[in-house]
């Protein structure tokens, strides 16, 4: 028999289904959430739906968007020419706080991981190479500094650059193994700026 009563089980056991909570933490979650007011408990449930209901993502770039395409991509002010591809889309909202980069962004979805079984055929490669038209001047690869994000990088260049599209990889300096979405400003913007042609 279960230490708590049925709905609270059941919380605990949705709770431990998210990232980074173990039961430990789905408990204390748990006891947190019941002791709150009806009201409060009603506005957590209902930002958790609407956001799964309202959150998409943008056909062009493949980002979180509520309209589609997102603001990025329709943002007259943006070279539309200058694609900058990342993993995931917090790696856009990295970006974007470095406020560095005028271009916009290619949202894959992952990155090559023989490992973990993760093909190209797994990531929006064929949407990138569809967008890469004649006006395109630039793709800066921004993958993470990870074994997975330079195998990706590396296997992007030999896919891209011959279509005629010049490529780039955003320069080291960026802490190897690490995450994009962790490094901080000034070292991402850094980076940017002294990209390198593959
Ligand atoms: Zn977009």
């Amino acid at each position: 028999m279960s230490r708590y009563p049925k709905p609270m089980a059941r919380l605990i056991e949705e709770l431990t289904r998210l990232p980074g909570i173990g039961p430990k933490t789905a408990q204390r979650l748990a006891f947190f959430l019941i002791n709150q007011s009806p009201a409060e408990v009603q506005a957590l449930a209902d930002s958790i739906v609407e956001a799964k209901k309202r959150t998409n993502y943008c056909s062009q770039c493949f980002h979180f968007t509520e309209e589609d395409p997102c603001p990025i991509c329709s943002d007259p002010k943006r070279n539309q020419n200058f694609i900058c591809v990342v993993e995931e889309p917090r790696d856009v909202i990295a970006m974007e706080r470095t406020k560095s980069f005028e271009g916009i962004y290619h949202v894959l979805h992952g990155a090559i991981s023989p490992l973990e079984g993760i093909g190209p055929d797994q990531l929006r490669i064929k949407e990138l190479v569809a967008r890469i038209g004649p006006d395109v001047q630039e793709v800066v690869l921004a993958t993470d500094p990870n074994v997975e994000g330079e195998a990706t990088a590396m296997y992007l260049a030999r896919l891209l650059k011959p279509i005629g599209v010049k490529v780039t990889r955003m320069a080291h300096g960026m802490p190897v193994g690490s995450d994009l979405e962790y490094v901080d400003e000034v070292t991402l913007a850094k980076a940017l700026e002294g990209r390198r042609e593959l």
